[in-house]
């Protein structure tokens, strides 16, 4: 019987410890704030924002959004993260991604302050990882797939884990931190021949290739454990991860549901991380 590695668990873990946190600032007179910057109304972009100020309400962080024009200019959104970043109130910042195509992305990762990058956009933030300091603010769908894999109990030690992704937001980073627990980590990628024989030789499969249920049974045995970072629509525009759930649930030993998963933790750490920022200023 497949277990299901459900987030929600996580994710209240995660929140007990916050709340201890918070607690602890509001008698020296401090909250933590989360500042939103999102430029236009992109209606992924304008849910994830709602979704966020309701689990910052829930758990008493305040939180701000700053809405600026799509067609704002690189120069522009620089002043307003610099302004930001003196801010006092301003604990985090978090800049919705990804961003329009004529702003120089590097020029604004650059420019928001170490120490209130939240979601892991300055390059020293994402150094640190490489390095092997996971104290500091890492990016935050990997380190949720880790807090699944630690809250239940799955050991990494020398253990052959692949992951099918090599972006810096999720395959990079998450590989440091595989490596980091002492795992044996193969990263996967589109030119990647026999996929299938990879991943079924694994111990732990993680997936992040948003392609709605592109891993059928054929890349699973029954001792696999899925990890889903996938998340798209499927042909009946249904939320769906890259592992198809209906064929791949039957026959392995642990997986992650979409949604439910990974998704579910995400907000939590950023949320943890916005407190971690409170608590250095
Ligand atoms: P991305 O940059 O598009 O990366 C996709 C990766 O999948 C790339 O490394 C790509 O290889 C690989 N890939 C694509 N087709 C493949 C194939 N046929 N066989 C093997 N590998 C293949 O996307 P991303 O920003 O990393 O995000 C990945 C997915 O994670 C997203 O689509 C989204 O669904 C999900 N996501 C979830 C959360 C969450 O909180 N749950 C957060 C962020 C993202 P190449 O490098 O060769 O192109």
């Amino acid at each position: 019987m497949v277990e299901l590695l459900k987030g929600k668990a996580v994710a209240s873990s995660i929140k007990d410890n916050m709340r201890k946190d918070i607690e602890e600032l509001a008698k020296g007179n401090k909250v933590p704030t989360l500042g939103i910057v999102r430029l236009g109304d992109n209606p992924g972009d304008i849910s994830y924002e709602k979704s966020i100020i309701k689990n910052c309400d829930n758990i008493g962080i305040k939180s701000k959004v700053f809405k600026k024009d799509v067609n704002i200019e690189t120069e522009e959104l620089v002043e307003l993260i610099e302004e930001l970043n003196d801010n006092k109130e301003i604990s985090g910042i978090l800049v919705f991604r990804p961003l329009p195509k004529h702003i120089d992305e590097e020029v604004v990762r650059n420019a928001i302050s170490p120490l209130k990058d939240v979601d892991c956009m300055h390059p020293l933030n994402l150094e640190k990882i490489f390095e092997g300091n996971m104290d500091g603010f890492a990016p935050c769908t990997p380190k949720a797939a880790m807090e699944i894999l630690k809250y239940y109990e799955i050991p990494l030690e020398g253990k052959n884990v692949v992951v099918v992704n090599r972006s810096m937001v999720v395959g990079k980073p998450l590989t440091m931190m595989l490596l980091k627990e002492n795992a044996t980590v193969t990263i996967c990628h589109s030119r990647t021949k026999n996929l299938d024989e990879i991943t079924r030789n694994a111990d732990v499969v993680v997936v992040a290739l948003g392609r709605a249920k592109f891993f059928d049974e054929k890349y699973f045995d029954e001792d696999s454990i899925v990890i889903d970072v996938g998340v798209s629509l499927d042909e009946n525009k249904k939320l769906s991860g890259d592992a198809d759930y209906d064929k791949v649930s039957p026959i392995v030993s642990k997986i992650t549901p979409v949604p439910g998963g990974v998704g579910s933790v995400t907000t939590s750490i950023l949320l943890s991380h916005v407190v971690l920022a409170c608590k250095n200023i």
